[in-house]
């Protein structure tokens, strides 16, 4: 390793680290059961529409009332921010107190956490796009069931679609389960490198679980390294 990529490794570790502290999570493990003949997700179907935006995915999404969460409790919907032209995108679970309020996914604590580790890896929030599986908040913090998530995924798909980022990070199970058509806990799914369409997707633990867990820190600064490196165009493992 040159003594300038060892320089920008130890700044990321520092960086990330400073912002470590404790909060847990928990998983309702019921809306994970899926058939096992899962169609490919709607983002990799063969007849998908190219000229697909930002604004007409937003603008059929509507002041959707889809599902029940419109009923209980949501202040707004919560659609995404950040750079149409990102070739980084991060996606979430579902939008929490503080992002209810405001309207922008991940501006609570995590959501700090998480601009720490994007700025961790030389990029701003502005140069990425953030988005979440579920664009209205679960009363109390709940996970997202199973029929709120088929309500709304679609919607992530064609953000995705629009965006067409060269590199995807899940932030969490809940995320990496719903891009990957997979049941496997982020524990399992993280440390590899997945397709998803022409884009590479990392899976990697979330930041409110980090917030809890600041043990698990190491890993995701390994799993945004590999990100750094494909943005540069190297392999996941930083070669060319
Ligand atoms: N957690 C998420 O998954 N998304 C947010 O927007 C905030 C917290």
């Amino acid at each position: 390793m040159s003594e300038r990529d060892l320089r920008e490794e130890l700044a990321g570790h520092l960086r990330l680290f400073a912002q470590l502290g404790a909060e847990g999570l928990s998983r309702d493990p019921a809306w994970r059961v899926r058939p096992s003949d899962q169609p490919e997700a709607p983002a990799l179907a063969a007849n998908a529409e190219p000229a697909e935006t930002l604004e007409l995915v937003r603008a059929d999404l509507g002041d959707c009332t889809r599902c029940k969460l419109h009923r209980l409790g949501r202040t707004q919907i919560v659609y995404g921010v950040g750079s149409p032209r990102a070739e980084l995108m991060f996606i979430g679970e579902a939008p929490g107190h503080d992002e209810d309020v405001q309207g922008i996914p991940f501006v609570g604590r995590a959501g700090q956490l998480l601009t720490k580790i994007i700025e961790a890896i030389d990029l701003r929030r502005e140069d990425v796009y953030i988005a979440n599986v579920i664009k209205c908040r679960p009363p109390e913090n709940r996970n997202p069931e199973s029929d709120e998530v088929a309500c709304c995924e679609p919607f992530l798909f064609r953000q995705v679609q629009a965006i067409a980022p060269r590199v995807i990070v899940a932030l969490g199970t809940f995320a990496a389960q719903t891009l990957l058509r997979k049941n496997d806990p982020i524990s399992r799914l993280r440390g590899q490198v997945f397709h998803y369409g022409d884009a590479r997707l990392i899976p990697t633990f979330h930041p409110a679980y980090l917030l809890r867990s600041p043990e698990r820190k190491r890993e995701v600064w390994e799993d945004m390294k590999k990100v750094r490196a494909l943005l540069r165009g190297e392999d996941a493992d930083g070669k060319r």
